[in-house]
């Protein structure tokens, strides 16, 4: 099984990319953004509660995301690899995730990390917000906020993977047929 953490700033373009190995390889994609906007949709107590903290670009408190992504995770039991996009944003969750996995005898094979510069990313993030329908997204502030958040507290998890040689980096700015063929590759070599 290869466990495969995609990894970069908001608007980097990890769920585009997703969404293209997730059909080429089989992955079970599990993005926590996703997991927590759909939550937010059926108005659950769990999207409540993060929608408070998205809506600000601050990060979903940790034990409420490692829950969370726990109970997903295991509903896969068959899963041929996961996907995880978004997720671990912090220190924290990297090591839940690390013991989650070797609960199960697995580990995560690698994480790759896309590369763009930062007025690249809040270009289109703007352009994605007339779109995508996300309240994040339309923002300039919220946007400049999740930057922020992700140099403070999201980047220095690239050390975590760095420090056990799992670390991958990639630029992320191109085509999408481009981007998606040089992660495709770095995958296959797993
Ligand atoms: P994303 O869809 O990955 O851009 O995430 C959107 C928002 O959901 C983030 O700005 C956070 O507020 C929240 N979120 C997503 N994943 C996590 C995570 N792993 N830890 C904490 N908050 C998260």
């Amino acid at each position: 099984m290869k466990n495969i953490v995609l990894f970069g700033p908001p608007g980097a373009g990890k769920g585009t990319q997703s969404a293209f190995l997730v059909e080429k390889f089989g992955f079970v994609h599990l993005s926590t953004g996703d997991i927590f906007r759909y939550n937010i949709k059926n108005q659950t107590e769990l999207g409540t509660l993060a929608k408070s903290y998205m809506d600000q670009g601050q990060l979903v408190p940790d034990s409420v995301t490692i829950d969370m992504l726990k109970s997903e995770w295991s509903k896969y039991p068959d899963a041929v690899g996961f996907l995880f996009d978004g997720f671990p944003r912090t220190q924290a969750q990297a090591q839940a995730l690390d013991e989650i996995l070797a609960e199960a005898g697995q580990s995560i094979a690698a994480m790759i990390g896309l590369e763009v510069p930062e007025a690249e990313l809040v270009a289109r993030l703007l352009e994605r917000g007339k779109t995508s329908g996300r309240p994040d997204d339309a923002n300039p502030e919220v946007i400049g906020q999740r930057i922020a958040v992700y140099h403070k507290e999201t980047a220095p998890v690239q050390g975590y993977y760095e420090a056990q040689g799992k670390y991958m980096a990639l630029s992320g700015v191109g085509s999408v047929e481009s981007i998606t063929a040089s992660l495709s590759e770095k995958i296959q070599a797993l």
